[in-house]
């Protein structure tokens, strides 16, 4: 087990800064997601930490050292891939043991590490088949099982679920945090899937063209983003986002209503954009001290059981997304308006920057 530490890590491919400066710690044990969208640098970024990409500057410390020109096989660091990258002609046995092998670690240790990595998988009964005879889940369970038995320092996965169906995905993505916490070892998962990140990490690096947008718990950046892009990219459905301007035209048009001075503070802080959560949206202003109304009207539901999305609508001016609790049915047309505390909202500047406002 170990820590990992990135100083100022950069990697360019000739003009393309896929890493740039990158800064992070991952404690000893810790389960940390890196998250963003494709081309991002995510696989960039393990793929150095691994050792399979030499850095253009910066430092890269496991367990204090710094390994930074250190081959990948010396790092003691194991990778699980989204293409299983299992060796077809070999059965699971084999293919569990193969790398310890040619370690030349002894029989017995080899049989036991695999014995006891195929139960807590739960594909002992599968010992003996063949890649080619197993399923999908069953196939990343086995790739799963090749870094466990190397009993690594730590464990890099990159989208290692994205080849498996929906329903598979759910059940591996609980699976695989619960043997993490259950082996405690540390580990860094590579996802563009921010349910994935939020479910499953302890913490997580929010990634964006080679840059950190935040690092944080889930909970601190669903509640606290540091700006629109985190914003924006963790939670579903995405956070409503109401340019300030927009909001100026809609109360001229008598479909909003806030307060005068409420709307001055934000134009003094140089708000140009305010975002709301789907379940902040509410039907009524009771017991909210600052709030905005809209005068929305219902474009379309979606029932999901125990709660719905509403799709809100003004004119075609302004689409909303609200999260409500039970199942009330809603038309199509009918007004519904939504209000919002604005002591919750998030406000950004221009530059995307979150923003607060002492007063509110
Ligand atoms: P992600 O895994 O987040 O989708 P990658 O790390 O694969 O992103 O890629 C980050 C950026 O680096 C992309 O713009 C990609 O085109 C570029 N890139 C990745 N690998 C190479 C390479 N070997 N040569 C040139 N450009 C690359
Ligand atoms: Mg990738």
């Amino acid at each position: 087990m170990a820590n990992i530490i990135l100083k100022n890590a950069s990697k360019h491919f000739e003009s393309v800064k896929a890493i740039d400066q990158v800064n992070f710690e991952v404690k000893d044990g810790e389960f940390m997601v890196l998250v963003g969208p494709s081309g991002c640098g995510k696989s960039t970024l393990l793929r150095s930490i691994a050792g399979l990409e030499e850095i253009t500057s910066g430092q890269i410390l496991i367990d204090d050292q710094d390994v930074t020109s250190l081959h990948s096989s010396k790092r003691d660091l194991a990778m699980v891939f989204q293409s299983y990258a299992l060796y077809p002609h070999m059965n699971v046995h084999k293919n569990l043991s193969f790398g310890l092998e040619t370690m030349k670690i002894p029989k017995n240790v080899i049989d036991e590490r695999v014995q006891k990595a195929a139960q807590v998988l739960q594909i002992d009964q599968l010992l003996k088949r063949k890649p080619k005879q197993l399923s999908g889940g069953q196939k990343q369970r086995v790739a799963i099982g090749r870094a466990i038995v190397r009993e690594p320092k730590a464990f890099l996965f990159d989208e290692p679920l994205s080849n498996l169906d929906a329903d598979l995905r759910v059940q591996m993505r609980v699976e695989i945090a619960r043997l993490q916490k259950r082996l405690g070892v540390t580990t860094i998962y590579v996802t563009h899937d921010q349910v994935e990140a939020m479910t499953m990490a302890d913490r997580i690096v929010v990634l964006n063209g080679g840059r950190v947008e935040q690092i944080g718990k889930p909970l601190e950046l669903y509640n606290s983003p540091n700006n629109v892009f985190v914003a924006g990219f963790i939670g579903s459905p995405r956070i409503n986002l109401l340019p300030l301007r927009d909001l100026i035209e809609l109360r001229q048009n008598q479909h909003a209503t806030i307060s005068d001075s409420i709307l001055k503070l934000m134009e003094k802080a140089n708000v140009h954009q305010l975002g709301f959560r789907p379940e902040m949206i509410r039907f009524n202003t009771e017991g909210i001290a600052n709030s905005l109304t809209l005068n929305t009207e219902v474009s379309y539901m979606e029932q999901l059981g125990s709660e719905a999305y509403i799709y809100l609508e003004i004119e075609n001016k302004l689409n909303l997304v609200m999260h409500n609790q039970g199942q009330e049915h809603f038309e199509s047309k009918s007004k519904l308006p939504s209000c919002i505390d604005l002591g919750l909202c998030h406000l950004f500047d221009q530059n995307g920057k979150q923003i607060s406002i002492e007063s509110f």
